[in-house]
């Protein structure tokens, strides 16, 4: 039985490319979120097979009504705006809505994790503006502050990276997408760092 050609692995071309990243960076930043503890068993709230997708306990209807989430944010300067303001915006055609700084506007919630008090948040965004590598893992990036980061370290200059079983927004700005289980990659380039290094000694 002939088997069925599969065209080569690019998945080893990113995994070898962000090993090599590795190499050679002083600062590498591991941002995770809910999804690296979905092949511990626990499932993730927000990505596909996850808890949303088994109960759907919100409709976007009901998700608007609840107040914080009417308040509007920009991604990149973070004015806020109200949701209604947000509609006339749809209302007039717009697919997002959008800032006049050419950010998008997005709900200004934290849905399922706790605010992030601002001491540890700024500490959080000078490590990420500061990284050479920041390679996000299992997060889908919905959570605001936590979801700036990777914007914050990709601005400074960073390689970014996201190792993720489903959509982000970010995933047209990174520089590898890997849309695998966080495990089995994060193994892999565990193991050619260390063989990486190995070289270097
Ligand atoms: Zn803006």
């Amino acid at each position: 039985m002939a088997e069925k050609r599969i065209p080569k692995n690019t998945t080893t071309e990113k995994i070898n490319q962000v090993v090599q990243k590795i190499l050679g960076a002083k600062q590498v930043v591991l941002f995770t979120g809910a999804g690296i503890s979905t092949e511990s068993g626990i499932p993730d709230y927000r990505s596909q097979g996850g808890l949303w997708e088994k109960f759907k306990p919100i409709y976007f209807d009901d998700f608007m009504t609840q107040k914080k989430a009417r308040i509007q944010r920009c991604l990149a300067c973070k004015r806020l705006i109200t949701w209604e303001e947000a509609m006339v915006m749809i209302n007039a055609g717009a697919r997002a809505p959008e800032c006049t700084c050419g950010g998008y506007y997005k709900p200004d919630t934290i849905s399922f994790g706790q605010a992030m008090p601002e001491k540890e948040t700024q500490k959080v965004a000078m490590l990420s503006a500061n990284s050479d590598v920041f390679i996000v893992v299992g997060s889908t990036l919905l959570v605001q502050p936590a979801a700036l980061m990777p914007e914050y370290a990709r601005n400074a200059g960073a390689f970014l990276v996201i190792i993720n079983l489903s959509q982000t927004p970010f995933d047209s700005l990174c520089h590898v997408l890997i849309q695998d289980k966080a495990g089995k990659i994060l193994e892999k380039i565990t193991r050619g760092v260390e063989r990486g290094l190995d070289r270097q000694i």
